[in-house]
C-alpha cells in the first residue's frame, strides 16, 4: 500500500489550480494522470475523459464480488482553488510534510480524499482482496468552478460509466468536531444547498452626469441591491437541520434551545458549518454599470450568489422579487438544484460503525452543507448522495477556516485514520 501521506504529498505538487478560465487552468491532466500510474500499477485500469484539452478525468470500475447489489460511487476532484505563495508559510504547492500536517492547497480541499481513496484500493491488490459489490471511482477536473468539465460533463456524456450506481460518497463530512475529550461528533453530510447564481439587470435613462435624472439605473440597481443584501430570509427547519439538532442534542445530553438559531449559535464552531443551513441566503458579490465618469449609464448589473434549501427554489424565487421589486430583471446564471436524502440504510450504518470501530468517542450525525459539490451532478443518475470523506481532527484545529484558505493543511494521523476507516466502509458496505 502507497502511504496516505505521501500519496497527498505528491498530489499537492501537482499543481492544478482552476481558475474557471479555460487559457490558465493547467494541472488537471497532470493530476490525473499521476491518479491513472497509482492505479494502473495496482491493476486498476482507469478510462480518461477530457471534456476540452487538459480537462482531464477519470473514471474506473473495481468489480465486486455480487455485482448485482447496487455499486457505490467514490469520488474526488482533482483541480483546487488559485493561491498567492505569498500569503503562505509554506508554498501552497510544496506538499510539505512538517509539524504532523501536510501543507498546501488541495490538503483538505480535496486531495485528501483522493489520496484516501488510493491508499485504500491499491492496499487491496497484494492481497488480492476483492469488495462486496462494485465500486466505481471517479476523480474529476473543474469542480471548483462548477463541474461543467468535469462531474457534469461525465454524467452528461458518460453516463453508463456509472451504470449500477445507487449511493455516492465525496466531500464534505465525515470530519469530527470535538466537543469533549473523549466525545467526537462526525458530521456526515446528507444534504446540500441549491445554487443560484443570478444577475439583476436595471434600466433607466442615460444622459449627462450634470443633469438632474430622477431614473438612474446605478441607483435603482444599488436600492435593490442594498436591500437584497441586508434581507434575512425566514428561518425554515429542513428535515436534515431538524435530525442534526436532535442528534445534538441527545449527543451532548443538553435541552437544545427551540429558537434553531439560538440553538446553532450555541455550538461553537460548528455554528459556522451549519448556520447557513437554517435559511436561503442572497450575497451580492459583483456590481457592473458605466464607462465612462460623467456619463450616466442607460443599465446597470449585479451579480448575487444565492444559495436555497432543499424544496424552497420556487418560494425563495417569489421572496426575491418581493424584495428587489417589479422594475429589476432578474436573470438566472447558473442553478443546481438542492439535495438531501435521509440519514438511514445500510451504507449510513456501515459508515457509523467504520467510525467507531476506529474512535470509540465518534458519535455519527448528519448535517447539510452550504456550499455545493460534484454530488450534484452525480444526483441526477439517481443516486443518495453522502458526504463522507472522514478525517479525524485535533480538538484546535479550526477546519471550516482551511477551505480555501492560507495555510491548508491536514494532520497526517487524520489521513491514516481516514484510510482505515475508508476500507473498513468499502469492506462492510
Ligand atoms: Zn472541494
Amino acid at each position: 500500500m502507497t502511504n496516505v501521506v505521501d500519496l497527498c504529498s505528491n498530489l499537492i505538487r501537482i499543481d492544478s489550480t482552476n481558475t474557471g478560465d479555460l487559457d490558465t487552468s493547467a494541472g488537471e491532466r497532470k493530476a490525473a494522470e499521476y491518479v491513472a500510474t497509482v492505479l494502473s500499477e495496482a491493476g486498476i485500469e482507469p478510462a480518461v475523459l477530457e471534456s476540452a484539452p487538459g480537462r482531464t478525468n477519470l473514471v474506473a470500475r473495481i468489480p465486486g464480488r455480487d455485482s448485482s447489489h447496487g455499486a457505490l460511487l467514490v469520488h474526488g476532484h482533482l483541480d483546487v482553488v488559485p493561491a498567492d505563495a505569498s500569503e503562505w508559510s509554506v508554498h501552497p504547492f510544496s506538499g510539505e510534510v512538517k509539524d504532523g500536517y501536510v501543507w498546501g492547497r488541495g490538503a483538505v480541499d480535496m486531495k485528501d480524499f483522493d489520496a484516501m481513496v488510493l491508499a485504500t484500493v491499491t492496499g487491496w491488490q497484494a492481497e488480492g482482496y476483492v469488495p462486496p459489490r462494485d465500486i466505481v471511482l471517479a476523480f474529476t477536473a473543474d469542480e471548483e468552478a462548477g463541474g461543467d468539465y468535469g462531474a457534469h460533463f461525465l454524467v452528461q456524456r458518460h453516463a453508463e460509466l456509472f451504470e449500477g450506481c445507487t449511493e455516492a460518497i465525496g466531500e464534505v463530512g465525515g470530519f469530527s468536531v470535538t466537543v469533549a475529550p473523549d466525545l467526537r461528533l462526525y458530521l456526515i453530510q446528507t444534504a446540500e444547498k441549491g445554487i443560484d447564481w443570478l444577475r439583476l439587470h436595471a434600466a433607466g435613462r442615460p444622459g449627462h452626469g450634470s443633469f438632474v435624472n430622477d431614473d438612474n439605473a446605478v441607483t435603482a440597481l444599488c436600492e435593490a441591491v442594498a436591500r437584497l443584501g441586508r434581507t434575512e430570509f425566514p428561518v425554515v427547519v429542513t428535515p436534515t437541520v431538524q435530525a442534526f439538532l436532535e442528534h445534538v442534542s441527545e449527543v451532548l445530553g443538553v435541552e437544545l434551545d427551540p429558537d434553531p438559531e439560538k440553538a446553532i449559535a450555541k455550538l461553537g464552531p460548528i455554528a459556522r458549518i451549519v448556520g447557513a443551513t437554517i435559511r436561503n441566503t442572497a450575497n451580492p458579490t459583483r456590481l457592473s454599470a458605466g464607462y465612462k465618469d460623467n456619463v450616466i449609464p442607460g443599465k446597470a448589473t449585479a451579480t448575487i450568489d444565492c444559495r436555497t434549501l432543499p424544496g424552497f427554489a420556487d418560494q425563495f424565487q417569489e421572496q426575491l422579487r418581493a424584495v428587489v421589486g417589479d422594475q429589476i430583471e432578474i436573470e438566472t446564471v447558473h442553478h443546481q438544484a438542492a439535495l438531501e436524502t435521509t440519514f438511514d440504510g445500510p451504507l449510513v450504518d456501515a459508515m457509523a460503525a467504520a467510525l467507531r470501530a476506529e474512535d470509540a468517542g465518534a458519535r455519527p450525525v448528519p448535517y447539510m452543507l452550504s456550499g455545493g459539490t460534484d454530488a450534484k451532478a452525480f444526483a441526477t443518475l439517481g443516486m443518495r448522495c453522502f458526504g463522507f470523506s472522514p478525517l479525524q481532527l485535533p480538538a484546535d484545529l479550526d477546519f471550516a477556516a482551511l477551505f480555501h484558505g492560507i495555510d491548508e493543511r491536514v494532520p497526517a494521523e487524520g489521513l491514516e485514520f481516514g484510510v482505515r476507516v475508508l476500507d473498513r466502509l468499502l469492506r462492510s458496505s
